[in-house]
């Protein structure tokens, strides 16, 4: 369909992937090139927590260094896209109209859920970028529904995305001594595993109780909010949402890097 972009659920891993070569980051350094050039982006980012919905509306938003004990190169790093303060009304207005009460905010500039993929995708940083809150206190379902809410978005030429990864516990992370190539345990792959079967079969409704569905749900996301913009993505694909894997790798073990198109 031209014009249209697929929605999109991409991992974003660890801050370090703007700056050390890995196939995630050569994966996404390509992406953007290969999807062309939206209109604009609308970024439901895992760094962005609010317990209701929020769009970000600065017209030239700031940098968020939202991490700590990381090379300073990091905290370097500009991404200056312009904010599109319309668009978060225009967003915010189709989440309300859809029964999800949401309001624009200004003075919150790009968390890196946000710049750091984008970084790679568009690295230009001349496409608008508009950010939406996820809420890690409402679950899977209600994410769906934000999505649904914004899919008419893609047939203005916005590409709609969700920033997270598609594993992410932490507190594990340190067992694997950060060794970046360390190889993923079986409780993560056999979750990444079943989330890409489902993906891929359109089940919206499983990945939606992925907390009573999938194995090692919990031990996988500890917290939700990295899991929460895959659903987001799905749900702005519509109804028969299908999911194709657009990428699969891992970082530390315990964080998989996948990426999912949706249309
Ligand atoms: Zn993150």
């Amino acid at each position: 369909m031209s014009g249209q972009f697929p929605a999109l659920y991409v991992s974003h891993g660890s801050p370090m992937l703007v700056l050390e070569n890995s196939a995630a980051k050569d994966f996404l350094s390509g992406l953007g090139k290969q999807l062309g050039r939206p209109k604009a982006i609308l970024v439901a980012s895992a760094h962005f927590e609010t317990d209701s919905p929020r769009l970000s509306a600065d017209e030239w938003p700031d940098m968020i260094y939202d991490f700590g004990g990381f090379p300073r190169a990091l905290y370097e790093m500009d991404y200056p896209a312009p904010g599109e303060p319309a668009l978060a009304d225009h967003a915010a207005q189709l989440l309300t109209k859809a029964g999800l009460p949401a309001t624009t905010m200004k003075e919150r500039g790009f968390d890196h859920g946000t710049w750091v993929p984008l970084k790679l995708l568009y690295p230009e940083a001349d496409i608008p970028v508009v950010q939406l809150s996820v809420q890690p206190d409402a679950g899977a379902e209600h994410h769906v529904a934000m999505g649904r809410a914004l899919a008419p978005l893609r047939d203005e030429g916005v590409l709609v995305m969700g920033s997270g990864s598609l594993t992410h516990n932490l507190a594990q992370l340190s067992r694997y001594g950060r060794d970046p190539d360390a190889q993923p345990p079986d409780w993560v792959t056999r979750f990444g595993d079943w989330a890409n079967q489902r993906i891929a079969a359109g089940a919206v409704d499983d990945i939606a109780h992925y907390r009573e569905r999938a194995p090692f749900a919990r031990e996988n996301h500890p917290s939700e909010e990295h899991y929460l913009p895959l659903p987001f993505a799905m749900g702005a694909a519509g109804e028969s949402a299908r999911g194709r894997r657009l990428h699969t790798s891992h970082q530390y073990g315990v964080l998989m890097m996948d990426a999912y198109a949706f249309d």
